[in-house]
């Protein structure tokens, strides 16, 4: 069996006015992240972590930050687009684990919410998905609540040959 292990990172500014969605789930908050895009955090360190265990480029190289047609773009479909593009190639995705690093809001509660939805975008069972949540310990930009952080770590595999 060929397997291959990426990571991806990601960083968005936490402002007033904005929706929070986290791995596809709107979670109840007075702020949400601000981007191009819905700025999901979680769905943008997943994309990238798949198309970099896979070597086909960034999110940055599928979904300019240019490109007006990305503008508040439901991040579900940049994820969807890189699993066409790993699915096309032959690989499936085999685990992922995310830490999210939020010191506001608590998380505890939406996680459960968030790992059955990114097993479902990623058509794996939910026990192949693990999201963990840490605070930024009232340090740094995360920690002072300015920005919400995740970093992704998928494993794909690919059976048969090739
Ligand atoms: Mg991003």
């Amino acid at each position: 069996m060929n397997v291959r292990v990426g990571s991806g990172h990601d960083t968005h500014r936490l402002v007033a006015g904005r929706p929070l969605i986290l791995g596809g789930v709107r979670v109840e908050y007075p702020k949400g992240l601000d981007g191009h895009s819905d700025a999901d955090v979680v769905l943008h360190a997943v994309t990238d972590a798949l198309l970099g265990a896979a070597a086909l480029g960034d999110i940055g190289d599928l979904f300019p930050d240019t490109d007006l047609a990305n503008r508040d773009a439901d991040s579900r479909i940049f994820l969807a687009a890189a699993m066409e593009k790993l699915t096309a190639a032959g690989w499936r995705v085999g685990n992922l684990d995310v830490t999210v690093f939020a010191q506001e809001p608590k998380l505890g509660p939406v996680k459960a919410a968030i790992r059955a939805r990114l097993a479902e975008l990623l058509g794996v069972p939910a026990d192949a998905v693990s999201v963990k949540a840490k605070t930024g310990e009232k340090v740094g930009h995360i920690g002072r609540g300015e920005a919400i952080g995740c970093h992704a770590t998928v494993l794909i595999a690919k059976t048969g040959h090739g």
